[in-house]
């Protein structure tokens, strides 16, 4: 028995996916949407967004912010977990990918609960902050350009009431950020990775959870 984490072949992964996967019919229509696309592999796992499904519900979430939705898979997940008053800050840049979310969040009933707000994140995050949003949100996630990484944490931080979550997406990287960095992406990812680990602002778990998922609780 080893003390480590399994690393999961074919045969386990599909087990853990027959018997503990729940989605939702829209969940699995927009997955299947996105499985042709050629950056299909930028969404989350559909067991990894229920987890974060479980986190939301397990802080009471209602007021949430996504940074990076790509064709809307983890915003609806996040978004089916909010009550029914509850609401998600969805920010991305791409309209060409994003377009692709809106009949999903529409099919599973969550349209109402989702801002998306097309431009870039920090902008959205600043605009939140000057017109007084510190302190009124309850979850973030964090999975858009690597290298402002930082800033969306600095940002979302602030936004956070005290026992807010913060998840952040990819911070093991393929592995890679155990290498010495060869581009920005995996500098970035390190330095943040090395901050948080003494960042006593927050309490703190990074799980080797699809591409390495960091969960930052603000104190
Ligand atoms: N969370 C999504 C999911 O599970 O399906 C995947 C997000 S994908 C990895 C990253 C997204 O970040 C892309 O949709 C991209 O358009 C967006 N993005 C890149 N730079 C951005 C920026 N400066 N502000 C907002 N979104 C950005
Ligand atoms: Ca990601």
């Amino acid at each position: 028995m080893s003390r480590r984490s399994l690393s999961l072949d074919d045969g386990l992964y599909q087990y853990l996916v027959d018997h503990s996967l729940r989605e939702h019919p829209a969940q699995q229509a927009l997955r299947e949407a996105t499985a042709t696309h050629a950056h299909s592999s930028m969404q989350i796992s559909p067991e990894q967004g229920q987890f974060m499904a479980l986190l939301v519900k397990l802080t009471g979430a209602r007021r949430a912010i996504e940074i990076g939705v790509f064709t809307g898979y983890s915003a609806l997940t996040v978004a089916l977990a909010l009550p029914n008053d509850g609401r998600l800050l969805a920010c991305d840049i791409s309209d060409e990918y994003t377009r692709t979310a809106k009949p999903y969040w529409q099919q599973a009933g969550v349209a109402h609960k989702i801002d998306l707000q097309l431009a870039p994140a920090l902008s959205t995050l600043d605009a939140q902050l000057a017109a007084g949003a510190a302190g009124q949100y309850d979850f973030a996630f964090i999975d858009a350009d690597k290298t402002s990484y930082d800033a969306y944490y600095e940002c979302c931080l602030r936004l956070l009431r005290p026992g807010g979550l913060i998840a952040i997406d990819n911070t093991l990287w393929s592995g890679s950020v155990a290498l010495p960095a060869k581009d920005a992406d995996t500098a970035a990812l390190q330095q943040l990775n090395a901050k948080l680990h003494h960042d006593e602002r927050v309490d703190l778990s990074l799980l080797p959870v699809g591409d390495g998922l960091t969960l930052a609780r603000k104190r």
